[in-house]
Protein backbone atom coordinates (compact mmCIF):
# COMPACT_ATOMS: atom_id res chain seq x y z
CA UNK A 1 0.00 0.00 0.00
CA UNK A 2 0.82 4.06 -0.61
CA UNK A 3 2.23 5.49 2.25
CA UNK A 4 -0.28 7.57 3.96
CA UNK A 5 0.18 11.39 2.44
CA UNK A 6 1.06 13.84 4.99
CA UNK A 7 -1.28 16.66 5.72
CA UNK A 8 0.47 20.08 5.21
CA UNK A 9 -1.09 23.09 7.20
CA UNK A 10 -0.41 26.04 5.64
CA UNK A 11 -0.89 29.94 6.18
CA UNK A 12 -0.91 32.72 3.70
CA UNK A 13 -0.72 35.91 5.57
CA UNK A 14 -1.39 37.66 2.46
CA UNK A 15 -0.33 41.40 2.77
CA UNK A 16 -0.65 41.29 6.99
CA UNK A 17 1.53 41.33 9.79
CA UNK A 18 4.30 44.08 10.42
CA UNK A 19 7.51 42.93 12.34
CA UNK A 20 6.29 42.85 16.02
CA UNK A 21 3.24 41.35 15.42
CA UNK A 22 4.13 38.70 12.62
CA UNK A 23 7.75 37.44 14.69
CA UNK A 24 5.43 37.12 17.70
CA UNK A 25 2.68 35.03 15.61
CA UNK A 26 5.63 32.87 14.06
CA UNK A 27 7.43 32.21 17.72
CA UNK A 28 4.50 31.02 18.69
CA UNK A 29 3.22 28.80 16.08
CA UNK A 30 6.93 27.39 16.23
CA UNK A 31 6.34 27.06 20.21
CA UNK A 32 3.18 25.07 20.12
CA UNK A 33 4.44 22.71 17.00
CA UNK A 34 7.54 21.80 18.82
CA UNK A 35 6.45 21.17 22.54
CA UNK A 36 3.39 19.06 20.39
CA UNK A 37 6.48 16.53 19.39
CA UNK A 38 5.51 13.82 16.73
CA UNK A 39 2.57 15.14 14.89
CA UNK A 40 0.57 13.86 11.71
CA UNK A 41 0.85 17.24 9.99
CA UNK A 42 3.29 19.75 8.52
CA UNK A 43 2.96 23.49 9.40
CA UNK A 44 4.23 26.38 7.15
CA UNK A 45 3.40 29.59 6.98
CA UNK A 46 3.71 32.73 4.09
CA UNK A 47 4.68 35.71 5.51
CA UNK A 48 5.33 38.91 3.57
CA UNK A 49 8.40 39.13 1.76
CA UNK A 50 9.72 42.01 4.06
CA UNK A 51 9.33 39.53 7.23
CA UNK A 52 10.38 35.44 5.40
CA UNK A 53 13.97 35.93 6.71
CA UNK A 54 13.39 37.34 10.68
CA UNK A 55 10.61 34.77 10.68
CA UNK A 56 12.61 32.05 9.52
CA UNK A 57 15.78 32.70 11.92
CA UNK A 58 13.33 33.79 14.53
CA UNK A 59 11.76 29.79 13.69
CA UNK A 60 15.03 28.38 12.97
CA UNK A 61 15.45 24.79 14.40
CA UNK A 62 11.49 24.04 15.26
CA UNK A 63 9.93 21.71 12.76
CA UNK A 64 7.63 25.37 11.35
CA UNK A 65 8.44 25.81 7.33
CA UNK A 66 8.69 29.52 6.16
CA UNK A 67 7.73 30.45 2.38
CA UNK A 68 6.96 33.25 -0.51
CA UNK A 69 3.50 33.80 -1.95
CA UNK A 70 4.82 34.88 -4.66
CA UNK A 71 8.28 35.25 -6.89
CA UNK A 72 9.47 35.78 -10.41
CA UNK A 73 10.39 33.73 -13.01
CA UNK A 74 13.95 35.17 -13.18
CA UNK A 75 16.81 34.44 -11.25
CA UNK A 76 17.81 38.30 -10.93
CA UNK A 77 18.11 41.24 -12.83
CA UNK A 78 16.13 44.51 -13.89
CA UNK A 79 12.53 43.63 -12.55
CA UNK A 80 11.93 46.36 -9.89
CA UNK A 81 10.07 45.36 -7.31
CA UNK A 82 10.16 41.60 -7.94
CA UNK A 83 11.35 39.02 -5.88
CA UNK A 84 13.51 35.85 -6.90
CA UNK A 85 12.90 32.45 -5.85
CA UNK A 86 16.46 32.02 -5.20
CA UNK A 87 15.97 35.19 -2.92
CA UNK A 88 13.50 33.48 -1.27
CA UNK A 89 15.42 30.67 -0.17
CA UNK A 90 18.42 32.81 0.52
CA UNK A 91 16.29 33.84 3.02
CA UNK A 92 15.54 30.47 4.42
CA UNK A 93 11.98 29.84 2.70
CA UNK A 94 11.85 26.43 1.76
CA UNK A 95 8.55 26.90 -0.28
CA UNK A 96 6.37 29.68 -2.29
CA UNK A 97 2.52 30.16 -3.31
CA UNK A 98 2.57 30.36 -6.92
CA UNK A 99 -0.74 31.30 -8.77
CA UNK A 100 -2.80 32.42 -6.29
CA UNK A 101 -5.93 33.67 -7.45
CA UNK A 102 -5.44 37.58 -6.01
CA UNK A 103 -1.92 37.14 -8.49
CA UNK A 104 -4.18 36.40 -11.09
CA UNK A 105 -6.69 38.52 -10.63
CA UNK A 106 -4.91 41.63 -9.51
CA UNK A 107 -1.39 41.18 -11.29
CA UNK A 108 -3.09 39.69 -14.66
CA UNK A 109 -1.02 36.09 -14.37
CA UNK A 110 -2.37 32.83 -16.32
CA UNK A 111 -1.45 29.68 -16.26
CA UNK A 112 2.06 30.06 -18.42
CA UNK A 113 3.33 32.52 -16.22
CA UNK A 114 2.56 30.49 -13.14
CA UNK A 115 3.99 27.37 -14.55
CA UNK A 116 7.04 29.51 -15.51
CA UNK A 117 7.03 30.94 -11.45
CA UNK A 118 7.25 27.26 -10.58
CA UNK A 119 10.00 26.12 -12.36
CA UNK A 120 11.66 28.86 -11.06
CA UNK A 121 10.67 27.84 -7.84
CA UNK A 122 11.75 23.81 -8.51
CA UNK A 123 15.29 25.64 -9.98
CA UNK A 124 16.20 27.54 -6.25
CA UNK A 125 14.89 23.97 -4.83
CA UNK A 126 11.78 25.21 -3.44
CA UNK A 127 8.44 23.40 -3.44
CA UNK A 128 5.57 25.19 -5.19
CA UNK A 129 2.45 25.29 -3.99
CA UNK A 130 0.62 26.10 -7.64
CA UNK A 131 -3.31 26.99 -6.63
CA UNK A 132 -6.19 26.34 -8.87
CA UNK A 133 -9.99 27.38 -8.56
CA UNK A 134 -13.11 28.69 -10.28
CA UNK A 135 -14.84 32.03 -9.91
CA UNK A 136 -18.28 31.83 -8.92
CA UNK A 137 -19.96 32.65 -12.41
CA UNK A 138 -17.87 29.10 -13.48
CA UNK A 139 -19.08 27.24 -11.38
CA UNK A 140 -22.96 28.22 -11.56
CA UNK A 141 -22.27 27.70 -15.55
CA UNK A 142 -21.48 24.15 -14.42
CA UNK A 143 -17.86 24.77 -15.31
CA UNK A 144 -15.55 24.33 -12.50
CA UNK A 145 -14.28 20.87 -13.22
CA UNK A 146 -13.23 21.82 -17.01
CA UNK A 147 -11.42 25.33 -15.46
CA UNK A 148 -9.38 24.00 -12.38
CA UNK A 149 -8.70 20.85 -15.29
CA UNK A 150 -7.62 23.65 -17.29
CA UNK A 151 -5.72 25.76 -14.85
CA UNK A 152 -3.91 22.65 -13.45
CA UNK A 153 -2.77 20.89 -17.10
CA UNK A 154 -1.32 24.80 -17.85
CA UNK A 155 0.37 25.54 -14.47
CA UNK A 156 2.30 22.45 -13.98
CA UNK A 157 5.95 22.92 -15.30
CA UNK A 158 7.81 19.62 -16.69
CA UNK A 159 9.93 18.18 -13.85
CA UNK A 160 7.17 18.34 -11.31
CA UNK A 161 7.61 15.84 -8.62
CA UNK A 162 5.08 15.08 -5.72
CA UNK A 163 8.42 16.51 -3.54
CA UNK A 164 8.72 19.74 -5.40
CA UNK A 165 4.69 20.49 -6.34
CA UNK A 166 1.54 20.78 -4.39
CA UNK A 167 -1.50 21.87 -5.53
CA UNK A 168 -4.08 23.89 -3.50
CA UNK A 169 -7.75 24.30 -4.65
CA UNK A 170 -9.30 27.35 -3.70
CA UNK A 171 -12.43 28.34 -5.38
CA UNK A 172 -12.71 32.04 -5.89
CA UNK A 173 -15.58 32.81 -4.17
CA UNK A 174 -14.59 30.94 -0.92
CA UNK A 175 -11.73 32.58 -0.69
CA UNK A 176 -12.30 34.94 2.31
CA UNK A 177 -16.05 35.15 2.11
CA UNK A 178 -17.06 32.59 4.76
CA UNK A 179 -18.40 30.68 2.32
CA UNK A 180 -17.20 26.78 1.72
CA UNK A 181 -18.54 24.19 -1.24
CA UNK A 182 -19.98 21.33 0.49
CA UNK A 183 -17.77 18.46 1.08
CA UNK A 184 -19.28 16.16 -1.80
CA UNK A 185 -18.41 19.64 -4.11
CA UNK A 186 -14.79 19.13 -2.40
CA UNK A 187 -14.26 15.22 -3.13
CA UNK A 188 -15.49 16.35 -6.63
CA UNK A 189 -13.00 18.54 -7.24
CA UNK A 190 -9.98 16.77 -5.62
CA UNK A 191 -10.95 13.49 -7.55
CA UNK A 192 -10.93 15.10 -10.61
CA UNK A 193 -7.67 17.03 -9.60
CA UNK A 194 -5.82 13.96 -8.38
CA UNK A 195 -6.99 12.40 -12.38
CA UNK A 196 -5.49 15.70 -13.33
CA UNK A 197 -1.86 15.42 -12.36
CA UNK A 198 -1.14 11.80 -13.84
CA UNK A 199 1.47 12.24 -16.25
CA UNK A 200 2.05 15.75 -15.30
CA UNK A 201 3.62 15.16 -12.02
CA UNK A 202 5.99 12.44 -10.96
CA UNK A 203 4.64 9.90 -8.30
CA UNK A 204 0.97 11.60 -8.79
CA UNK A 205 -0.50 9.69 -5.88
CA UNK A 206 2.32 10.86 -3.56
CA UNK A 207 1.35 14.50 -4.55
CA UNK A 208 -0.57 16.68 -1.91
CA UNK A 209 -3.90 18.59 -2.64
CA UNK A 210 -4.67 21.62 -0.12
CA UNK A 211 -7.89 22.69 0.26
CA UNK A 212 -8.14 26.46 0.21
CA UNK A 213 -10.82 29.05 0.97
CA UNK A 214 -12.34 30.06 4.07
CA UNK A 215 -11.03 27.30 6.73
CA UNK A 216 -11.34 27.99 9.85
CA UNK A 217 -10.96 25.17 13.15
CA UNK A 218 -15.19 25.15 12.88
CA UNK A 219 -15.01 23.35 9.64
CA UNK A 220 -11.52 22.03 9.21
CA UNK A 221 -12.09 18.97 11.02
CA UNK A 222 -15.42 18.19 8.12
CA UNK A 223 -12.70 19.39 5.33
CA UNK A 224 -9.56 17.79 5.85
CA UNK A 225 -10.78 14.38 6.12
CA UNK A 226 -12.26 14.74 2.86
CA UNK A 227 -10.91 12.31 0.45
CA UNK A 228 -7.88 13.47 -1.34
CA UNK A 229 -7.59 16.54 0.69
CA UNK A 230 -3.84 16.15 2.13
CA UNK A 231 -3.88 19.84 4.40
CA UNK A 232 -5.51 23.45 3.93
CA UNK A 233 -4.07 26.77 2.63
CA UNK A 234 -5.39 29.21 5.12
CA UNK A 235 -5.44 32.66 4.60
CA UNK A 236 -7.71 34.87 7.53
CA UNK A 237 -7.52 32.60 9.81
CA UNK A 238 -4.02 32.25 9.88
CA UNK A 239 -3.65 35.30 11.29
CA UNK A 240 -4.37 34.19 14.92
CA UNK A 241 -2.44 31.53 16.50
CA UNK A 242 -5.26 29.92 18.29
CA UNK A 243 -6.83 29.86 14.80
CA UNK A 244 -4.71 28.25 13.26
CA UNK A 245 -3.60 25.76 15.30
CA UNK A 246 -7.05 25.06 15.94
CA UNK A 247 -7.22 23.95 12.51
CA UNK A 248 -3.58 22.23 12.42
CA UNK A 249 -5.36 20.29 15.59
CA UNK A 250 -7.96 18.69 13.59
CA UNK A 251 -5.40 16.57 12.35
CA UNK A 252 -3.02 15.59 15.24
P1 LIG B 1 -9.11 32.66 3.44
O1 LIG B 1 -7.99 32.75 2.27
O2 LIG B 1 -8.74 31.50 4.32
O3 LIG B 1 -9.02 33.99 4.14
O4 LIG B 1 -10.42 32.43 2.77
C1 LIG B 1 -7.44 31.60 1.70
C2 LIG B 1 -6.41 31.97 0.68
O5 LIG B 1 -6.60 32.94 -0.07
O6 LIG B 1 -5.35 31.31 0.58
Amino acid sequence: PMPERRKLIAGNWKMNGLRAAGLELAKDLAGRLDAAGSVKFDMLVCPPATLVHSVAEAVAGTPLAVGGQDCHVAKSGAHTGDISAAMLADSGSTHVIVGHSERRQNHGEDDALVSAKASAAHQAGLVAIVCVGETLEQREAGKALDVVGTQVAGSIPAGATAANTVIAYEPVWAIGTGKTPTAADVAEVHAHIRKAIDGRIENPGQARILYGGSVKPSNAAELLSVDNVDGALVGGASLAADDFWGIAETCR
